[in-house]
């Protein structure tokens, strides 16, 4: 088994910065953008105060894509050929990291969504091979995982498994029958997530979600035969709680909790993602969080992640946003 092993072709992270609109809202209360993309890589914040502040004004990435951008250009231009190296098998992982309301669910549900559609596309087209795709989602909140195809909702356990390395007790995994059918499941999921608070998006914030596409193939002139071999490998979409559970001091009992918990996947997700945008072959501490140990075979050595950065235009957001900029930074 190659996994976990560093090898010389280690790829970089893909790192992708997508501004939204201003939202009517914003509009309404006559919040401004100080945020411009001024080329296919660079973003800029312009505000004659903040220049004077000596903070930085450009920053630079993989690619970056204006508020009035398309899902579908952020997925042709950004994160197609990423998720498309499952079918050959090739495991990978697309976050979704920003502050809440900065686009990571609006931005996470295009891409899935286009990636299916091409893998069933690939399917097509590749008739020599035979193709199963299977499906599975969970939520980790506070540190525990729990499987959004299930209306059981005791947590699951991460087992280790010398052979698999970490294994998901009891998750659901659907073997998907067609579009539709995927789109059932979404609906499922949907409506699966923790209900903690009074709003759906005050909810999802709060938590991380993963949805692992696993496409697995074999050639057909050799099913059944003694040198029949399958590939498989996994696509991981992972909407991240919101990030200014990172940084913010939650004040009391439950939300003191849970942000220490979210702090803590992300923040190990932090530290994870340095490491390997650096290339760096010694410990990753992959085991810090249930998030990292869970993404584990679809992060570094022969995996390829991308992550795209949300924002929000807002000025009244400028500190996230720079704090959302600071972690794209580490990334690259
Ligand atoms: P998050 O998941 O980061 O909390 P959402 O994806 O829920 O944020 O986005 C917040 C709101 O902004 C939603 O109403 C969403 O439809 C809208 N939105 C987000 N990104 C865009 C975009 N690029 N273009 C248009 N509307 C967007
Ligand atoms: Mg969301």
């Amino acid at each position: 088994k190659m996994q976990g092993m560093a090898n010389g072709s280690e790829e970089k992270i893909l790192v992708l910065v997508r501004l939204r609109p201003l939202s009517d809202r914003e509009i309404l209360r006559n919040d401004v953008s100080d945020w411009e993309c001024i080329n296919e890589t660079t973003i800029l914040y312009r505000n004659s105060l903040q220049e004077r502040s000596g903070l930085p004004t450009a920053y630079s990435f993989d690619r970056v894509f204006r508020g009035d951008c398309p899902t579908r250009k952020v997925y042709d231009d950004g994160t197609k050929e990423i998720a498309l190296s499952a079918v050959s098998g090739i495991n990978s992982t697309i976050f979704a990291y920003g502050q809440t309301s900065s686009g990571k669910t609006y931005t996470m549900n295009g891409i899935t969504e286009y990636t299916v559609a091409d893998i069933y596309d690939y399917i097509q087209k590749h008739e020599e091979r035979a193709f199963v795709l299977k499906f599975a989602a969970m939520e980790i909140y506070n540190e525990v995982v729990r499987d959004l195809l299930s209306t059981d909702n005791t947590p699951l356990r991460l087992l280790d498994d010398p052979e698999r390395g970490t294994i998901i007790e009891r998750l659901t995994e659907e073997t998907l029958r067609d579009w539709n059918h995927l789109k059932e499941l979404l609906s499922i999921c949907e409506a699966q997530r923790q209900i903690g608070e009074t709003s759906l998006n005050e909810t999802s914030s709060r938590s991380h979600q993963i949805l692992r596409l696993t496409i697995e193939s074999s050639a057909r002139e050799f099913i059944g035969k003694d040198n029949s071999t399958t590939l498989a490998a996994s696509v991981n979409f992972v909407d991240l709680a919101g990030s200014e559970r990172a940084s913010q001091a939650l004040s009391v009992g439950q939300r003191l909790k849970e942000g220490c918990h979210i702090n803590r996947s992300l923040l190990t997700l932090g530290t994870v993602i340095r490491k390997l945008s650096k290339g760096r072959h010694g410990h990753v501490n992959y085991r810090d969080s249930k998030l990292t140990r869970i993404l584990q075979p679809s992060l570094g050595g022969n995996a390829r992640t991308a992550i795209i950065c949300t924002l929000s235009p807002a000025r009244s957001h400028v500190e996230q946003s720079r704090n959302t900029l600071l972690f794209a930074s580490c990334a690259k």
